[in-house]
């Protein structure tokens, strides 16, 4: 690879909105084999909205959402602002919480008005020792609908299943079909669960999905899809998906994302959607055919 062809590549890049900062991350693409994706901001919007709330016996729905609405107050995940946007909405009493505490990849909980509440993905329920028992069933149902299937529970007992949808973005479609005409396989890592993730993945065309990934267990799940001999991309936007960004053969980093992302990537995208990734393989394979 000649160092003019590399700036010619990078410079026409550039235009395209596609920023590699560094040199060598043109050729390393081109021996790229499998991309993955990051579900929530990457694939999906970033921007849920609450859809469901299926309430359990004996709970009404304004004080479940004033009560969820609390914690959530205090919880930067996107799932906190679907919440906070639909008390808002319905009018739930404001009510405050203390002793808030995040458990990373589960939920959140808190003391509100003298209760301990519980808001937080099935596994939240199951550490905390609580039964969820025939609202299992509805969270599956949400999750077969590519809705993220969230649990509350009012000291002790489950009070509503709560469905929440992430819109996927306009461009992801297109831009997944155009990486399959490059001959490119296209995988998803969430931390959401496999139906939900799975109902995502068919409405794109993504092949497969690693699904209940804990944040820390990014960088494990892309050697889980590493193939054979191929270089593997990663394309994110969040905190959590620093180290597989930095771990990948060639992280690729959304604009719209965090700082911690764009730091951790070795090409940026100014557009905040895949159509970048399209443009950045093809920039690469046009480099890499002039350089032989
Ligand atoms: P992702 O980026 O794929 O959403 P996370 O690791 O951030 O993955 O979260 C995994 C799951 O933990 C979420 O799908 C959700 O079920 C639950 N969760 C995380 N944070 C919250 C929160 N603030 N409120 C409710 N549930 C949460
Ligand atoms: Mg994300």
């Amino acid at each position: 690879a000649t160092p003019t062809s590399i700036m010619v590549g990078t410079g026409r890049a550039a235009e395209m909105g596609v920023l590699f900062r560094k040199g060598d991350a043109l050729q390393e693409l081109s021996g790229v084999s499998v991309v993955a994706l990051d579900k929530t901001g990457t694939v999906t919007e970033g921007r849920p909205e609450l859809t469901d709330l299926v309430l359990a016996d004996g709970f009404d729905r304004q004080s479940v959402l004033s009560r969820v609405a609390a914690v959530e107050e205090r919880s930067e995940h996107p799932i906190a602002e679907a919440i906070l946007r639909a008390a808002r909405a319905e009018d739930a009493p404001r009510m405050t919480a203390r002793d808030f505490e995040t458990v990373t990849g589960h939920g959140v909980s808190a003391r509100v008005e003298g209760a301990e509440v519980l808001v937080g993905a099935e596994r939240m329920m199951t550490r905390a020792g609580l039964d969820i028992g025939t609202m299992s069933e509805r969270g599956a149902e949400l999750a077969r609908r590519g809705r993220t299937a969230l649990y509350a529970a009012v000291d002790g007992r489950l009070a509503a299943v709560i469905g929440v949808a992430d819109p996927v973005k306009p461009a992801s479609r297109a831009a997944i079909e155009a990486l399959h005409a490059q001959g490119l396989r296209i995988a998803m890592i969430t931390g959401d669960r496999q139906e939900t993730a799975e109902a995502i993945a068919s409405e794109t065309g993504i092949d497969n999905v690693i699904a209940g990934v804990l944040p820390d267990g990014k960088v494990a799940a892309l050697e889980e899809l590493r193939s054979g001999s191929g270089r593997i991309a990663f394309v994110g936007d969040g905190i959590n998906d620093a180290p597989a960004l930095a771990h990948a053969d060639v992280g690729i980093a959304i604009g719209t994302g965090t700082d911690v992302a764009i730091e951790a990537a070795d090409i940026v995208l100014m557009s905040g959607d895949l159509r970048g990734v399209v443009n950045a393989f093809e920039v690469s394979r046009r480099t890499m055919r002039n350089i032989r």
